[in-house]
């Protein structure tokens, strides 16, 4: 083993593994969360032209102007968030290097970085690559749903915290963090001087009505907040590799030196094709948005049915769900067998833990697929 130390825990994800047995079993596969369908078609020309009129060079390091303006135009419009599109947002490659770039330009080594587990796996790895520490404060079950742990959020908060990580809606368990929860988080990072880094890549799936508050709208928190989205999960585009960041001028900068030495640039075709959709198709989100609430309940329903516990998916690509009334208390030895058993493919919420026991039973899966291919899954989930 040659990998340096610090990385060696994050070796091989459980999307390789549960994957390969998907293909091993010709399985459905609800492991991996990304949409097995095209965004607008509008946006896919805009692309294609973007490559045919020459835009195959380094965009700007900050991203082309374009999309830099789209970006500042849509937060100010959905949140009356208002930044300034020369010193206040970042065109990254994906939330991925948004995130890594906030995290390598703001936490020293030693420093701590609180994270809301369940976590999105590039978080641990990340704070890691950093030199940071992680302390990690957990959802907890609140009837069908989930909520803060307010309490050992509130013990998370130590001299030595250098930012919290803030992901909602929630990914893995649909979660749309409440008003009191963010109204929490946003006076403890007051109180305390702490920056905040969210990632709202889920911020226009929201189902059954509900809106995404950012918590940079919160009293205090627009000036030490970097808010992150991405065009991958808005746009069914997690190929291309578009997101941003977005707060006040020296938090940003702090993000662009690190991310300047990542990647530099990236995804130069994509950014005027992404700036496009913003401007032009949200129409289209809308009904992706209805569409993907109708899986949500196509699978939701066929799981119970199969006879698990299902939590209630608020937003985003997943729903969680409970095989202990089937007599199951390990999800992940649940998921190694249950390609080859029915065909069906998920992952175990406890690759997304440093606390596993609360969550060893639980299990996610996707349902931004194809509805046939959710029908499909329903079918075998019946031979359980
Ligand atoms: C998919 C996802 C990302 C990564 O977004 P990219 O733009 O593809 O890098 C980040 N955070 C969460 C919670 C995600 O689900």
């Amino acid at each position: 083993m040659r990998t340096v130390s610090r990385l060696r825990p994050f070796g091989t994800t459980i999307f390789a593994e549960m994957s390969a047995l998907a293909i091993e079993h010709s399985a459905v596969n609800l492991g991996q969360g990304f949409p097995d369908t095209d965004g607008p078609s509008s946006m896919l020309e805009a692309a294609q032209r973007a490559i045919a009129e020459g835009h195959n060079q380094y965009p700007p390091g900050i991203g082309i102007p374009e999309l830099r303006h789209a970006v500042a135009r849509h937060q100010l419009h959905h949140y009356g968030l208002d930044y300034d599109p020369d010193s206040e947002i970042l065109i990254t490659v994906g939330a991925t290097e948004a995130i890594a770039g906030s995290v390598v330009g703001l936490v020293e080594p030693g420093h701590e970085v609180i994270m809301v587990e369940p976590y999105y796996d590039s978080y641990a790895a990340t704070v890691a690559m950093a030199g940071g520490v992680r302390r990690t404060v957990p959802l907890i079950a609140d009837g069908d749903g989930f909520r803060l742990d307010r309490s050992r959020l509130a013990e998370a908060f130590t001299p030595n915290t250098a930012l919290i990580m803030v992901n909602t809606p929630h990914n893995p368990t649909g979660t749309v963090l409440s008003d009191d929860d963010l109204a929490e988080i946003a006076a403890l990072c007051v109180e305390h001087d702490v920056i905040a880094v969210t990632d709202e890549v889920y911020e226009h799936l929201l189902f059954d009505g509900r809106v995404q508050r950012p918590l940079a709208t919160f009293p205090g928190m627009r000036q030490r907040t970097l808010r992150i989205s991405s065009a991958a999960k808005t746009f069914n585009c997690t190929g291309w590799k578009v997101g941003w960041v977005s707060g006040p001028a020296d938090l940003v900068a702090a993000a662009r030196s690190a991310k300047q030495f990542m990647s530099y640039v990236g995804s130069g075709p994509f950014q005027p094709a992404v700036a496009h959709a913003l401007d032009n198709e949200m129409a289209w989100v809308h009904t992706s948005s209805a569409e993907l609430a109708t899986k949500r309940d196509l699978l939701s329903t066929a799981l119970q049915d199969a006879g698990f516990g299902v939590h209630r998916s608020e937003a985003g690509y997943f729903v969680c769900a409970d095989p202990r009334p089937l007599g199951y208390d390990d999800g992940a030895e649940f998921c190694r067998m249950l390609p080859e058993r029915i065909g069906v493919a998920a992952v175990p919420v406890s690759a997304f833990v440093d606390d596993v026991e609360p969550w060893r039973h639980m299990i996610r899966f996707a349902f931004s697929k194809r509805e046939d291919v959710i029908a499909e899954a329903a079918r075998r989930l019946r031979h359980l």
